[in-house]
Parts: structure tokens; C-alpha cells; sequence
């Protein structure tokens, strides 16, 4: 996730450490930034600032079934401290079908949502997350099963039994418009958020459920397949790769994708309309498939040609990319951000420049295949991304992430140093802190340990966690162990303490 920043980094003022590198905005980007202001000045609150490392090891990181008791009743969460609601426990999906036809002039979307589960323990009742819509019927492994609604659940009592271990399918037949999730601190309107010729799906950190009945949380990845219905003359944009070439009957284009690799559910998305398409191939031999609204087709050569040789550069510098296929997409919908959708970042309403795609594209490796396990961790999305950024500027000469880092640390006053990057807050969870405090402590442990452990280091943390989820600790014993240094000095005041770090040597 990044914002389309105005101006970009390094700002041409004299106050550059106020530059809002990183800060989320919605539609009007100086409202956005006022309101993380305040959020971070909430967040400030000294009892409840540090995190020790001790206690941010001692919470076990969310995982399937960790929210499952000794009942055979699934728990309405996965687990995550900080969002104790999202996901759900007692299965670990291993795949989704999603059926869907959406309609842009009644804005109802019509869905079947298949999805192959393996049970994580004894399950006479379960949960899928979905927020409003109405569901008709929902099956079992084919039989019919009773299910009742709760605030953004789906309750399912299986007409039979289902044992720890067994794998089942559940189908979820639904219909409805729509509605996305809205967050006055960060975000705006996130999930489905229906547009004039279609909609625009980002669905980060819990909007999948506005659109799928899910396991909506990264720690439960998932394959997907897709086949979305739009009336013909639009597009549907999904994850992946598309299968076959799209069938029109009936005045309706039905468009099949696949995600063949595992994906958390906020990064999928069916985003519809009026699209101009391009396809080539990177330098390197990767598929790219671009799309953007017809008011930005100028911009879609320049976005085919960057997004190839961004992602070409970042699988030298993070290691093999993790998908089968690189592209972007731009929307005419004003989101004012962008969001790393799975093989397919999009950006809400701009034409990115080169540190914004960068950003996204670095996130298919940190976000996209090692995704966080709670969401305290987001720091190993953002901080990482951000990171990028400054590599990116650093390759092309424009700027070095040490002079990005030195402009940071000179402003004594800026709010990130109350807000400690390792301990992400729900309540203020895409703060500036996380983005840009997170980018510095990568560079305090590059200055520490040097290049030729850094990026080793960076390879192989994508390398041992590919498709599968990370937590905070994971990487810090892996820098040690790539290092042989105690590091753990460095990442408490970098990542745990509500003060700004003692100057790096
Ligand atoms: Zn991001």
C-alpha cells in the first residue's frame, strides 16, 4: 500500500522530514494527512508505547485453527491479537472458486464462492467472514447445511460430521450490493467499492469479506480461481493469469483467472469496467498484463515498460520473483493510494511514478509471498517497500537510501518516534512510523552489518519464506544468523521503543 504523494520524496522544502513519504491519503490527500497526524499524536500515549521484544516473542503469531478450543466449534477468530475478530478458527482454506456476476447499473453482485478447507480440528460449527450481502444457500461437501448470520460472520452447521484432518468443501450461494468498509483514521472506503463503469477492489487490511465469504486474514493463504461475468464491452481484472480468451453470450463477457499461488485474501480482487489492455513480455521473459481506464491511456505504455523493468530489478535485488506474471492497474476511481494486488498492483486514480510502482512491486515479494502472520508485523510489508523506494531512487541515481535515512533522523520532532514501527496499531495501522521508521531500521541494520551481509540477508529471507507467512521475530534471528552479531540492541530501539535511536555509527 502507498499513497500518491505530492511532492515526492525528497521534497524540495525546508522542513523535509515532514514530507508525508508513506502516509496513506484518501481522496483529498491534506485532509489524510492531518488525520494520521492526529492518530499518530493519539498513539503517543507513553503506557502504551513499548513493546519490549520479550513480550512482542511471547504473542504466539496467528495461525490456522490457533483460535480453535477444545469445542467443535471453530472460533470466530483467527487469532490476531490486534483484530480479533478477523478470520476464523478451526480450518486453513487451501482454495477458492469464486463465481461471480456483477451488474454495474443495479451495482448487485451474484456469487457462488467455493472453498476447499482442511480441517484443523473437530468442527460441528464454523465460521466464514462476510460483511452484509444475502446468502441463499451453502452446502457442505454437497449436502445441504443450516446457517445463520452474525455481525460480519457467516455461521455454517455441516449436515455431517467433519473431523480434524478431513478435507471438505463448503459452496456459498449469495447475492447483494456491495457494501466496502470504511476507516476514518487511515483509509477511507476500502473492499468493493462500486465506480461508474464497475468497481475497484483493494481490499486491505479485512475487506475481501465485502465481496467473497473468506477466511479474511493473511495468515490463511490461499489458490484462487476466478470467473467473473460483467456486461459486455467491460473488463474484469483478476489475480494471476487469465485462462482461455473471455466468452461473451447473451450481451454478458464471462472472464476466467487463476492465482496459482497461495495468496492472502486482501490482495484479491475483481476490480470491472472500461479498461484498455496491454500485454508484453519483460526483459527477462515475464508475462506483464496492464490495464488502465480510458482517461489514463496515455499512461499505459509507460506503466507496461516500467512495471517489466521493476520487476526485473527487484528479482536481482530480492531473488527470483514469486508469480507468474507481473502488471498494474490504474482506475479512475480517486482512491488517492495504491495497493499491491496480488501479480497486479493498483493504483487508485493517478498515473504512479516510478517509486510508487517500485513500492508496489517490492511488496509482491514482501507482503504478497511472505505475508505477515498478525498485523503488528507491517512493518515487514511497509518498512520493506519503503526500503525499496529508496534502492529504487538509490539505482537510478537520484537519491541514496543513506541521504533518505540522514533527512529522516534529522527531525528530532517527527512523530514517528512515538510511535514504535514493531508494534503496528489497529487503531492507526498504515501510520507514517510504520512506512518510513520501518525503511530507517533496515538501513540501521545495512550500516551495521554491511552490504555484503545485507543483501544476502534480504535473499535469504524470501528465499526460506516463500508463499508462506513471517512474523517479526522470524527475521530478526535470520539477522543474526546471516550477521553473526547480536542484533537485538538495534531492532528494540529501532522497531520497540517510543523514542527516536541513539545516531547510527
Ligand atoms: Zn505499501
Amino acid at each position: 500500500m502507498s499513497t500518491h504523494r505530492l511532492p515526492p520524496f525528497p521534497a524540495p522544502t525546508t522542513t523535509p522530514t515532514t514530507t508525508p513519504t508513506g502516509v496513506r491519503a484518501g481522496r483529498s490527500v491534506s485532509a489524510l494527512i492531518c488525520a494520521v497526524a492526529v492518530g499518530a499524536a493519539t498513539a503517543c500515549a507513553p503506557s502504551e508505547g513499548a513493546v519490549a521484544p520479550s513480550q512482542a516473542a511471547a504473542v504466539a503469531p496467528a495461525s490456522p485453527g490457533a483460535g480453535a478450543s477444545r469445542s467443535t466449534t471453530g472460533a470466530p477468530g483467527i487469532g490476531d491479537p490486534d483484530f480479533p475478530g478477523d478470520g476464523n478458527g478451526g480450518y486453513d482454506v487451501q482454495h477458492y472458486d469464486l463465481r461471480l456476476s456483477y451488474d454495474p447499473s443495479s451495482r448487485k453482485l451474484a456469487g457462488s464462492a467455493t472453498i476447499e478447507a482442511k480441517a484443523a480440528q473437530d468442527l460441528t460449527s464454523f465460521d466464514l467472514d462476510l460483511h452484509g450481502l444475502t446468502v441463499s444457500r451453502v452446502t457442505v461437501d454437497g449436502g445441504a447445511a443450516s446457517f445463520s448470520r452474525g455481525k460480519d460472520e457467516l455461521v455454517i452447521e455441516p449436515g455431517k460430521r467433519i473431523s480434524n484432518g478431513d478435507r471438505f468443501a463448503v459452496t456459498v450461494d449469495y447475492s447483494g450490493v456491495p457494501e466496502p468498509m470504511r476507516d476514518s483514521v487511515n483509509l477511507g472506503e476500502y473492499g468493493f467499492i462500486s465506480t461508474a463503469d464497475g468497481a475497484f477492489v483493494t481490499c486491505e487490511p479485512n475487506g475481501a469479506k465485502t465481496w467473497f465469504p473468506s477466511n479474511d486474514h493473511p495468515s490463511d493463504k490461499a489458490t484462487y480461481d476466478f470467473q467473473i461475468t460483467v456486461p459486455e464491452g467491460l473488463t474484469a481484472i483478476a489475480n494471476g493469469e487469465m485462462a482461455g480468451t473471455p466468452q461473451t453470450r447473451a450481451g454478458k463477457t464471462t472472464f476466467v483467472w487463476q492465482e496459482k499461488h497461495p495468496m492472502a485474501s486482501y490482495l484479491a480482487t475483481m476490480t470491472t469496467g472500461k479498461f484498455q489492455i496491454r500485454t508484453g513480455t519483460s526483459d527477462k521473459g515475464l508475462p506483464i498484463y496492464v490495464a488502465v481506464a480510458d482517461s489514463f491511456r496515455g499512461s499505459l505504455g509507460q506503466l507496461l515498460t516500467q512495471t517489466g523493468k521493476i520487476t526485473d530489478y527487484w528479482s536481482t535485488v530480492f531473488g527470483p520473483y514469486p508469480f507468474s506474471s507481473t502488471g498494474g492497474v490504474i482506475d479512475d476511481y480517486a482512491a488517492g493510494y495504491a495497493l499491491e494486488n496480488q501479480t497486479k498492483p493498483i493504483y487508485g486514480g493517478f498515473s504512479p511514478e516510478p517509486a510508487i510502482i517500485a513500492h508496489e512491486l517490492a511488496h509482491q515479494w514482501f507482503g504478497d509471498s511472505l505475508s505477515i502472520a498478525r498485523w503488528r508485523d507491517l512493518w515487514l510489508n511497509e518498512g520493506f517497500a519503503t526500503y525499496a523506494e529508496w534502492l529504487w531512487a538509490e539505482h537510478t541515481g537520484q537519491y541514496t537510501a543513506d541521504s533518505a535515512f540522514k533527512r529522516y533522523y534529522a527531525n528530532a520532532a517527527d512523530s514517528m518516534w512515538a510511535y514504535p514501527p514493531g508494534a503496528a496499531r489497529a487503531d492507526d495501522l498504515f501510520s507514517a512510523a510504520v512506512y518510513n521508521r520501518g525503511a530507517m531500521t533496515l538501513h540501521a541494520v545495512r550500516r551495521e552489518i554491511g552490504d555484503d551481509k545485507f543483501f544476502p540477508l534480504i535473499r535469504a529471507w524470501t528465499d526460506a519464506h516463500r508463499y508462506g507467512n513471517v512474523t517479526t521475530q522470524e527475521f530478526i534471528a535470520l539477522a543474526e544468523r546471516v550477521s553473526g552479531k547480536n542484533l537485538k540492541g538495534l531492532f528494540d530501539a529501532w522497531l520497540f521503543q517510543p523514542k527516536r535511536p541513539a545516531p547510527i555509527t
